[in-house]
């Protein structure tokens, strides 16, 4: 194991610590991104063209509005909680809901599950707001409870729209929910991990939650392998 993976390696484990983990700012940006040819395709979008992904995202986020499209929106959500990151990101994480906090403070996987998140994305030398972060629902469905389908089949449409924009390599899905909702099956996340799936031009990865990883540290060897398998994709391989 050469001495950088070695490092992570060490800190994920302990800890999924931060401090010490080197960035790598070589491989965080994506080749070309910033200078795309001016005759190069225009990505799909309806009736506008958009000079930007972060123009794009902010056009989707006003589509959205003030969201009544499902029973959510009268189920006790404080503010819809719509996505965050980089719009140019190589990597997407893709979460279920928001919960207490996030419907706080509007930003998804912002409490424990959320910073320990974080660490996991430090681990593989990227910081937070280099990636995409969005879940498959943008309100937090009440007492924390599973997504129902006719919420989904609303919502759902806002986060195509958020991945055909943002066009990441790479989408991590976090947990049994969004890996099933997404893929559209009903297989177990354990069989589920582990494997790379074709997803709208990128290749998805599911993992195991955040949450079930402060129940389930144990678990975190699992997701270590799969983070080392994103790792290794962004760099081409
Ligand atoms: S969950 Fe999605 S579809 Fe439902 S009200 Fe919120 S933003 Fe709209």
């Amino acid at each position: 194991m050469a001495h950088e993976d070695l490092k992570a390696h060490l800190e994920f484990f302990g800890e999924l610590g931060v401090d010490g983990v080197r960035l790598e700012p070589d491989w965080r940006v994506r080749p070309g991104a910033a200078a795309a040819p001016a005759d190069a395709p225009a990505p799909a979008q309806p009736a506008q063209v958009f000079r930007s992904a972060a123009g794009a995202v902010a056009a989707i986020r006003e589509d959205l509005g003030d969201c009544t499209r499902c029973k959510l929106h009268g189920l006790g959500r404080r503010q819809i909680v719509f996505g965050v990151g980089n719009p140019d990101a190589d990597l997407m994480f893709v979460g279920e809901a928001p919960g207490a906090d996030e419907d706080i403070q509007g930003e998804p996987f912002v409490g424990r599950a959320g910073q320990l998140l974080t660490k996991i994305i430090e681990a593989i030398g990227l910081r937070r707001e280099d990636v995409y972060i969005a879940n498959v629902i943008k309100c937090r469905p009440p007492n924390n409870r599973n997504p129902e389908p006719d919420e989904v089949e609303q919502c759902e449409q806002f986060l195509f729209r958020q991945i055909d924009t943002i066009r990441p390599k790479v989408i991590v899905a976090l947990g049994k929910f969004a890996a099933q909702s997404l893929l559209r099956t009903t297989d177990p996340i354990t069989r589920l991990r582990g494997r790379e799936y074709r997803y709208r031009d990128a290749i998805l990865i599911p993992t195991y939650h955040p949450a079930y990883l402060l129940r389930t540290p144990s678990a975190k060897r699992e997701v270590w392998e799969d983070m080392k398998r994103v790792r290794a994709i962004l760099r081409g391989g």
